[in-house]
């Protein structure tokens, strides 16, 4: 699965979360959601693809028995700072990347290819193709996962719109943009 679609699977799963107890997302938990939807492939891919560190793409981080070390390091750090929320929002962007990772093995039936979930007691599955993100990007095309994708980034998106946009006052914050101010009409002479 592709960064966005990892994002949006995060998305929806930490958004249905929140909503079931009565909650939406805060802007500080979507960008700790973020990071943890993100973070497999942030370590395995350079690890595995650039460094040669791991046998594969999906291995360490990829690994459930890792996750799950990670996720409860990140919920004791973040209570610990009183932001529990934080390290499961973490957490669940993490845990949910790395079961993304295995739908469309799941779908076709491939599942040798989820031995990476048990790494290392299991073997990272071998893939086809080359150990680098060019190999990778020049795959792209677009045929049913790219499109499911994609229909999961528009469902994310209309369920963050839906939920106030949380965290893009960070993102404006960072940036330096007031996005109120932008929204603002302009006044007349
Ligand atoms: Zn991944």
């Amino acid at each position: 699965m592709w960064p966005w679609g990892h994002a949006a699977v995060g998305y929806l799963l930490y958004s249905l979360l929140a909503r079931s107890s009565g909650r939406v997302p805060s802007s500080a938990s979507v960008v700790a959601l973020a990071l943890g939807t993100q973070f497999p492939d942030l370590i395995d891919k350079p690890l595995g693809w650039t460094f040669g560190l791991l046998p594969a793409g999906r291995s360490l981080a990829h690994s459930l028995f890792a996750l799950l070390a990670v996720s409860a390091v990140a919920v004791g750090l973040a209570r610990r700072y009183g932001r529990p929320e934080l390290g499961v929002a973490f957490g669940v962007g993490a845990v949910s990347h790395t079961f993304a990772d295995g739908l469309y093995a799941t779908v076709t039936g491939q599942y040798a290819d989820l031995s990476y979930l048990a790494w290392p007691v299991l073997p990272a599955p071998v893939s086809e193709v080359e150990k680098s993100f060019l190999a990778h990007v020049v795959l792209l095309e677009f045929n049913w996962h790219f499109a499911l994708e994609l229909v999961l980034v528009a469902l994310a998106a209309a369920l963050w719109l839906r939920d106030g946009r949380p965290g893009l006052d960070l993102v404006e914050s960072v940036l330096g943009v007031d996005g109120r101010a932008a929204e603002e009409p302009e006044s007349g002479d």
